[in-house]
């Protein structure tokens, strides 16, 4: 099924605020099985919203959009769409009370205007908001549909979650689901060539992704019920396995980081960083997943040299020869920071953030990640042949990625 997305607001428009919204949905809605057609911003207009909504409405089943329930004069989602959809918007008393609810409980006083958020289409959808007062609904007109969504993330994610997913579960005879195959050192085109026969099915279909120096394949069936959609599913996912084998390091995980944690936890196992480039860029991303203190012991940033060599011991002369950028620093640090901390697992990444070269030549984005461990120590050196504007949060991440993955390799072996 067809469906796009429409958020409604000028200060999206103007760039005030970032699209979040837009962001989310479509996320959803593909993870659903649905063809996201079009995305679009539309400011507080009524001319311009019933305009656009026609549009999408004479293309697509489904419409999302976000944003202008709330109860003042430029909020016109609602009256726009009951308008271009033939509704008529009436007084929902339930809604009503929840709303006057809403702001008792907060010792706030409900002004008159309040009132309009409790006016929902006749014969419509009403989705409740538990997060704040204006509820979200579904119009149809000849068999397709607006849904109209609250403008703050906080309440329209839960309201999608919670409740329109499962509407949008319930009218069709069909479930749909998906698995996200996450991969690490291969190039988003190289991987969908080793797959390419598989990227013409129907039904699983695969679809290829780039992200933050990480390629994906997000896999999804439609079947009958959820458990035939899933082994639909795992049975594409071993086909891609046979193609793409160590590359692939996970499977619906939400990165390398928590693939770390998960990998740590399952082992009773701990690790450490020691971080130049990267500045405490991998010790933020491991400590994003919950849970993280079951397994991280500390992380060093040992930006300057004399850290380097007073914190975690690496050796004067390995500077000296080697300079900090290298092999033999990358080893030592990751020793280093093993034996300070005590960890399972040392790692640790030296290398060129950009956006200039090295003064001795070498090219922004030539990095060296470590990883030491009772099995020894590996390094691998990455070249992300990237230099100049906009190189740097580029090479930091995924100078980090490479310290995540290497870690991840060691784990397993
Ligand atoms: P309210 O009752 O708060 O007025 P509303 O449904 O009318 O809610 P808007 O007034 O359009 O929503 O937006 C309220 C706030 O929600 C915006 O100021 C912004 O912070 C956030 N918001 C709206 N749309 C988006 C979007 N597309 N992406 C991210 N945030 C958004």
């Amino acid at each position: 099924m067809n469906c796009e997305i429409i958020c409604v607001g000028t200060e999206i428009l103007l760039g005030d605020i970032l699209n979040t919204n837009t962001q989310y949905l479509s996320q959803q809605m593909a993870a659903l099985g649905f063809n996201v057609l079009h995305q679009c911003v539309v400011g507080d207009n009524a001319a311009r919203l019933a305009e656009q909504l026609n549009e999408s409405l004479s293309r697509s089943e489904l419409v999302l959009l976000t944003g202008g329930l709330g109860p003042t004069a430029d909020d016109i989602t609602k009256e726009v769409c009951c308008e271009v959809m033939g509704a008529e918007l009436v007084l929902d008393e339930e809604e009503l009370e929840k709303i006057r609810r809403y702001f008792e409980k907060r010792g706030r006083v409900m002004v008159e205007e309040n009132k309009k958020q409790a006016l929902v289409p006749q014969n419509g959808v009403v989705f409740a908001n538990h997060h704040g007062t204006a509820p979200g609904c579904a119009v149809e007109q000849n068999g397709r549909w607006a849904v109209l969504l609250p403008g703050p993330p906080r309440e329209m994610r839960p309201m999608f979650e919670g409740q329109v997913k499962p509407w949008l579960a319930q009218r069709s005879d069909s479930v749909i689901f998906s698995r996200m195959v996450r991969t690490f050192g291969i190039g988003e085109s190289a991987m969908a060539s080793a797959v390419r026969d598989l990227l013409d099915g129907v039904n699983p279909t695969v679809a290829p992704y780039a992200k933050d120096g990480e390629a994906l394949l997000r896999v999804t069936a439609k079947a009958q019920t959820c458990e035939q959609a899933a082994r639909m599913c795992d049975e594409t996912i071993e086909k891609i396995r046979e193609k793409l084998g160590s590359y692939i390091y996970g499977v619906d995980v939400s990165g390398l980081e928590y693939a770390v944690v998960e990998q740590l936890r399952r082992a009773g196992q701990k690790i450490s960083f020691a971080e130049s480039c990267t500045g405490g860029l991998i010790a933020k991303r491991l400590t994003d997943v919950p849970g993280a203190s079951a397994v991280f012991e500390c992380g060093v940033v040992s930006y300057a040299n004399e850290v380097k060599k007073n914190l975690l011991g690496v050796k004067p002369e390995t500077i000296e020869q080697f300079t900090e950028v290298s092999r033999e620093c990358a080893a030592e640090m990751a020793q280093g920071v093993r034996r300070l901390s005590g960890a399972d697992y040392g790692v640790s990444v030296t290398g060129f953030a950009g956006p200039d070269s090295a003064p001795d030549g070498r090219p922004a984005g030539l990095i060296y990640v470590g990883v030491s461990s009772e099995h020894g120590t590996a390094v691998r050196e990455v070249n992300t042949g990237r230099g100049g504007e906009g190189s740097r949060d580029y090479n930091r991440t995924v100078a980090a990625s490479n310290a995540l993955h290497l870690a991840l390799e060691e784990m397993r072996r």
